[in-house]
């Protein structure tokens, strides 16, 4: 059914020249698995890296290339001593150096006596011209030319800009020809050029004009909001010819939940629970959004919700974000329901082999009530045999619940979407069409506002020795979270073991550390051990702001507060205060810090309710944070950012209101254009609809 000429550029990550499954494992980090990804993954920066006839002319410490002639090798002959390569530069000397070389290889990649283009960072010492380590080395006759400018993107640990930018080229140069599928009118009014043109513009920027590249992101942006708009209108048409599920039973098992529940659910968590069960009992579908700031209390509300679907006699998935949460929520769940029939499964990407297969086995057959997993569920692989529920929960991007319930073909699942991140009205609506809302707007009797306050990272060792007092007096524990910087896992990594390798000193082995690096089960034997052992502190990057759930860690401790958004701000605060005893966030930050952060923090000291900080948040947020970075913890496209990019999408919405109206069923060339569209953008489901329909 699918064009072949778009089997390229959705492939597998791991059909790409270069990448094995190490690799493809550490670009999976970045969200790229397919081919397609990579065009969507737009570059936050560009490199200048100018070419000089003349040395004297280039910047010291700034990125060059020459044409060097290669004199003299000078190997190392200990380990610790640099191999240097002696070459000129018309007639000035200059140094290659490298540490740890592999000698055979310098040898001939650097022959003697001819030259070559070199790139890198030129250096001056003592009274040399160098270049440590150069990036780039080319013969002068090769067509692989250095380029002058090249994209950066953002990276994981054992990734580098070369690697992205190579394997960005080879999508880059397979790319299929489209036709359009974009009205003219649009196209006119925002000057959209083509989308070849803008994704090899974007990939291979000629400026860092941010309004120029931004001109080139909306074209991205207006394809994705097209495609999901699209993906909402033909669903939609589908559900009204179609019944939904009705979910009736006796609430036997319900009842039995209720009773053995040792605390008091709230006020607001019955009243969801009663427009769920509602739902439930209706024969139209249920697409109902829950939104509750962390800790909340979304979890026990979902679960009640797969009881009742149980009783009904079908099966319910629950997807979450990250493998420990998975685990978290399975081993939660398993304990809430020990008492029970009902049979728990959990299926992450770490699930290989006969025991994928025994798993995969007991969803087909309908052994399996309860399944809780990742993105694991969402492959083609995963065969429900009755799924009446899919409860989705925060951080993934819009369009996922659209392909979990086509996983089920024989009916349509009802569906919850769970999101601790307050989503606009105008938003959800977007994003979700025509989807019910849920809110949870208190927390569970006895909570206590988290106590926020701020402090200057100079008056570091006060809080250290308030943490000493503390440990020696209360089982309490404490998150001490790092610094994004960057976006480079690497410097996050760096910033993290230093402040562990400081901690370690006042704390001794009470101290563990956490970071992205580690591998999904090194993680979660981190937490596990933290949760359980005597260890006081958890010194970690960003890794552990979903979800994680310790009621022990009741002091949350944010370094360089001035770096994170409002919305991380938030999320990260909510890993404490998750029962009764008083927690507290102590946002520590560098002296002087821009306006724009000075708000934030005082955002952070004033208020605890997390739908009145999105609101700030959206207040504060300039246009010059739309581009490259993305706010973690809510739900997401690839490219459109609904806050800036609403009016395209009000126009996304009229085309495919006209074009649904006339074509309803994609046919002619119109409608194989947009099929195009819709298979680029993964929205699958929704064709698979247009021929079931
Ligand atoms: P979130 O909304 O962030 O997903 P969780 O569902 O993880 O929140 O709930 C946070 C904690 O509060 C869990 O330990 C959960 O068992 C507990 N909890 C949920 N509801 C209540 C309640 N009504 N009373 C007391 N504790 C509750
Ligand atoms: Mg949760």
């Amino acid at each position: 059914m699918r064009p072949e000429k778009l089997n390229y550029i959705l492939s597998s990550i791991s059909s790409l020249k270069g990448v094995g499954s190490k690799l493809e494992q550490i670009i999976n980090k970045l969200g790229i698995y397919k081919n397609i990804h990579f065009v969507w993954n737009i570059p936050n920066n560009i490199l200048e890296r100018k070419f000089y006839e003349n040395i004297h002319d280039a910047e010291i410490n700034s990125l060059v290339t020459l044409n060097l002639k290669i004199i003299k090798h000078e190997p190392s002959r200990f380990k610790r001593q640099p191999y240097k390569i002696k070459c000129i530069c018309g007639d000035t000397n200059i140094d290659l150096v490298y540490f740890n070389a592999r000698h055979p290889m310098l040898r001939q990649m650097l022959p003697i006596n001819e030259n070559r283009l070199i790139s890198g960072k030129l250096e001056y010492f003592r009274n040399t011209f160098q270049i440590t380590h150069p990036t780039h080395v080319s013969a002068l006759n090769n067509n692989k030319i250095i380029k002058s400018k090249e994209a950066v993107y953002s990276l994981t640990s054992g990734l580098n800009q070369k690697i992205m930018n190579k394997l960005t080229d080879q999508i880059l140069n397979n790319l299929p020809n489209f036709n359009e599928w974009i009205e003219n009118s649009i196209l006119n009014k925002y000057k959209f050029k083509t989308w070849n043109e803008v994704v090899k513009n974007l990939h291979n920027p000629s400026d860092n004009n941010i309004k120029n590249k931004n001109l080139l992101r909306r074209r991205l942006a207006f394809d994705e909001l097209l495609s999901h708009q699209l993906a909402i209108g033909i669903m939609r048409n589908f559900n009204q010819k179609k019944k939904g599920l009705e979910i009736t039973s006796d609430n036997k098992t319900l009842n039995k939940f209720y009773s053995n529940l040792d605390f008091q659910l709230t006020n607001s968590q019955n009243n969801v629970i009663k427009e769920i069960l509602h739902d439930l009992g209706s024969s139209n579908q249920m697409i109902r959004l829950l939104q509750g700031d962390v800790g909340s209390g979304k979890t026990i509300v979902a679960l009640i919700s797969m009881i009742k679907v149980f009783e009904s006699n079908f099966q319910s998935a629950l997807m979450v974000p990250t493998t420990i949460l998975a685990f978290q929520h399975y081993e939660n769940i398993l304990n809430l329901l020990k008492d029970s029939k009902i049979n728990v499964l959990v299926l992450t990407g770490k699930d290989k082999g006969k025991e994928r297969k025994r798993k995969l086995d007991e969803i087909a057959k309908g052994k399996a009530d309860i399944i809780i997993g990742t993105h694991a569920l969402i492959q083609d692989t995963v065969k429900f045999n009755n799924l009446g529920l899919a409860v989705i929960d925060e951080q993934h991007r819009f369009g996922v619940y659209q392909r979990m319930v086509f996983n089920h073909k024989n009916h349509k699942p009802n569906i919850l979407v769970m999101s601790a991140t307050p989503i606009p009205r105008t938003l959800t609506l977007a994003a979700y069409g025509d989807m019910k809302e849920s809110k949870l707007i208190e927390k569970p009797l006895g909570r206590k506002p988290i106590i926020t306050s701020s402090l200057s990272l100079k008056k570091e060792n006060q809080l250290i020795n308030r943490i000493k007092e503390r440990i020696k007096n209360s089982s309490s524990k404490f998150y001490w979270v790092c610094p994004l910087i960057e976006e480079s896992e690497e410097l996050d990594l760096k910033a993290a073991e230093e402040r562990y390798k400081i901690l370690k000193k006042y704390f001794k082995n009470k101290v563990l550390l956490m970071h992205g690096r580690l591998s999904e089960i090194e993680k979660e034997e981190i937490m596990t051990k933290f949760k359980n052992d005597d260890y006081k502190i958890l010194v970690s990057t960003t890794v552990i702001e979903v979800g994680v759930d310790i009621p022990s860690a009741t002091t949350i401790v944010i370094e360089h507060a001035e770096r994170f958004g409002l919305a991380q701000l938030h999320q990260l605060r909510g890993r404490v205060g998750r029962n009764d005893i008083q927690s507290y966030c102590i946002l520590l930050h560098k002296d002087n810090i821009g306006e724009i952060s000075k708000q934030r923090i005082d955002i952070m000291k004033q208020t605890n309710d997390g739908f009145k900080i999105a609101e700030e948040d959206l207040k504060i947020r300039g246009p010059g944070e739309i581009l490259g970075k993305k706010q973690s913890g809510s739900p997401s496209f690839y490219v459109a950012d609904l806050s800036f990019d609403y009016d395209l999408l009000e126009d996304a919405k009229i085309m495919v209101e006209d074009i649904l109206s006339r074509n309803p069923k994609l046919e002619n060339i119109e409608g194989e254009n947009l099929r195009n569209l819709l298979y680029l953008q993964e929205r699958d489901a929704a064709i698979l609809t247009l021929t079931a329909g």
